[in-house]
């Protein structure tokens, strides 16, 4: 049976709300913004952000304080830094060890993972062979903005259609890593959610999200094996857009250009997720579509 992380996006109360979970601000001792945090929380709330994760290096920033000022849904966390980084949100304080133990007790304090900037510096700066070794983690960043400006590669696609095809089920994620402020608002995650943390958690670590650079979802069903997906810019009259269907191994199924894209599945595919391109170079990125059977699910994913 194919499994849709869509299928859930009717829940009452639910809408989408925009979320960063990769920032660094706080300009005190062994902080790594540049910024206070206040400033950096008001910047994203004025861009019109719902949540937001202030994550400093192997430093766990307590803010809490700020949400019903900014009425937004503010998940502590941190970055551990040990390389390869990784984002650990939800949880209650740093933790130090090695990757898998880290991800352990973060699931532990029912917070979840995320595996950062994949080929920031260098191809596989997170080698493919870890990332299919480690369990329990929810995903990965498929775009992280701020690598484009630093050196590497931003875009982990490679990697996410690698671990999808071994049938490991990771979401993808896309993330600011603030550090200046004209790194604000350059990718982010989408999230069907009520406005509350354990709703946003919930629905991040189902899947109920996607990615953008600059686009919005505005349809996406999955009715008798046919996928179809449509985007558009905020408010823009511009309705052509590239839809790109893309299975395992990173094989391109289809290719439509139009006012949405179709997708009709033979059954035999093991994934299939959307990306979606814009006239101005903007992308959208959906979470797969997956074989239950075929993907041996992380067995202890979100288990609390
Ligand atoms: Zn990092
Ligand atoms: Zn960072």
């Amino acid at each position: 049976m194919f499994i849709n992380p869509y299928e859930n996006n009717n829940i009452d109360g639910g809408q989408w709300l925009k979320a960063n979970f990769h920032t660094h601000a706080g300009t005190g001792e062994n902080t790594c913004g540049h910024y206070e945090i206040e400033e950096v929380i008001a910047a994203y709330k004025g861009a019109r952000y719902d949540v937001l994760t202030i994550s400093n290096h192997d430093l766990f920033s307590d803010v809490q304080k700020y949400q019903e000022k900014y009425e937004m849904v503010i998940i502590n966390g941190f970055e551990f830094s040990t390389d390869p980084h990784m984002l650990c949100i939800g949880n209650t304080g740093v933790i130090k060890g090695n990757h898998q133990d880290v991800i352990n007790e973060c699931r532990k304090q029912r917070g979840l993972v995320i595996l950062c900037h994949p080929n920031w510096q260098r191809m596989q700066y997170w080698p493919w062979k870890d990332m299919a070794d480690l369990k329990g983690y929810t995903g990965m960043e498929i775009f992280n903005s701020v690598i484009y400006r630093l050196n590497g590669k931003g875009l982990a696609a490679d990697a996410w259609d690698f671990l999808l095809s071994q049938g490991k089920l990771v979401w993808g994620f896309g993330n600011d890593d603030f550090h200046r402020w004209h790194d604000i608002a350059r990718s982010w995650n989408m999230i069907y959610a009520k406005r509350d943390k354990d709703s946003v958690m919930n629905s991040l670590s189902s899947g109920n999200f996607y990615v953008s650079t600059g686009m919005i979802l505005k349809e996406f069903s999955f009715n008798d094996g046919t996928i179809r997906a449509s985007a558009v810019s905020y408010n823009g009259f511009v309705t052509e857009n590239k839809y790109i269907f893309i299975g395992k191994g990173g094989e391109i199924l289809k290719e439509q250009t139009g006012e949405y894209g179709e997708y009709k599945m033979d059954g035999s595919e093991l994934y299939v997720r959307v990306q979606v391109v814009s006239e101005h170079g903007a992308m959208l990125w959906t979470q797969p579509i997956y074989d239950e059977e075929r993907f041996k699910k992380q067995e202890d994913l979100w288990k609390v």
